[in-house]
């Protein structure tokens, strides 16, 4: 027994020397250690209620540090839906780089609004990429951006509030709110790309082509995944999707979703994926090792659009 856990001590102690020696600047185990923190501090996050309280608590006690520098933007704003006006709040994690201009990487952390009767969590949809945006900001924390500012952006209303389902005047409330914002106050034109990160940590996840995105974007995203050894994890899919960065993308701004859509057996009387908005996306269903390629992909990301 006790040789065993002297073995696995060691063996541990080696898989972590040699994830730092190949060069994972964001540890996919922390992305997954902060989903379950995430999900434990807040599980459901519809707009309105007390865990959507507490997922706002959760990511400003992330950025206590940000927030004391002037860093961190509380973006609060009410919206029209279908259940009446409600209060939705972004927050923008701001680190500032050495070169004009600003990357975005966002991802919603509410949870869907119907779905509350069943329910559901969202590991995989707004838990764990609101989670990689987190372990990104410390990353970003210790390791200033030398070239372009990274502005990690936590969105609200991504989803629909009523019933039918996310159609143009129900969903997408944040990411419009400050594309409207930030094309009135001249901060649009400073946004060198708009990432979005959705869905990222299905064990059998394979990041999809997506149809709106920026050609060059596309092209980047398959280097870095190049570049990272992450190859056979993109692109076996080609999809068009309407997420966070359709507003970005209406203002001209360079978008990318970096998404995989596929989440589970395909129900055709569903006409969706088993865990897609389903009780079933829950934490048992992501793995490490997706968590760790999209870290990787977000961060190798970062440094090519820096020298595009
Ligand atoms: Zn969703």
């Amino acid at each position: 027994m006790n040789l065993l856990r002297t073995l696995a001590a060691a063996l541990a102690l080696t898989t972590t020397t040699l994830a730092s020696a190949q060069g994972h600047p964001v540890s996919g185990a922390k992305v997954m250690d902060l989903t379950k923190q995430y999900l434990a501090a807040a599980p459901h996050r519809a707009i309105g209620t007390p865990g959507h309280e507490a997922a706002e608590k959760f990511i400003r006690d992330h950025f206590a540090t940000e927030a004391s520098k002037g860093n961190l933007v509380v973006d609060k704003f009410t919206a029209h839906t279908p259940v009446g006006m409600q209060p939705m709040t972004n927050y923008i994690a701001k680190f500032p780089g050495k070169k004009d201009g600003v990357i975005v990487l966002a991802s919603h952390y509410e949870t869907n609004y119907p779905l509350q009767s069943i329910g559901f969590v969202g590991a995989n949809d707004g838990a764990c990429t609101t989670a990689l945006l987190i372990a990104l900001g410390d990353y970003y924390r210790t390791h200033p951006p030398q070239g372009y500012s990274v502005w990690l952006v936590f969105d609200d209303g991504e989803e629909a509030v009523g019933k039918e389902g996310m159609v143009p005047s129900d969903s997408l409330y944040g990411v419009r709110h400050l594309a409207a914002k930030w094309s009135g106050d001249g901060t649009i034109g400073k946004i060198k790309a708009f990432v979005v990160a959705d869905m990222l940590g299905w064990k059998s996840m394979n990041i999809d082509r997506e149809g709106n995105s920026t050609p060059w974007l596309l092209d980047l995203l398959a280097k870095a995944a190049k570049t990272t050894g992450h190859s056979s994890s993109v692109f076996a899919n080609e999809m068009t999707i309407e997420d966070d960065h359709i507003p970005f993308k209406q203002r001209g701004v360079p978008v990318l979703d970096v998404i995989c859509y596929e989440y589970g057996p395909y129900e055709q009387n569903r006409g969706d994926y088993a865990f897609h908005h389903t009780a079933k996306d829950t934490i048992d269903k992501l793995s490490v090792a997706s968590l760790q390629t999209s870290a990787d992909l977000f961060v190798e990301l970062v440094k090519l659009i820096d020298q595009h």
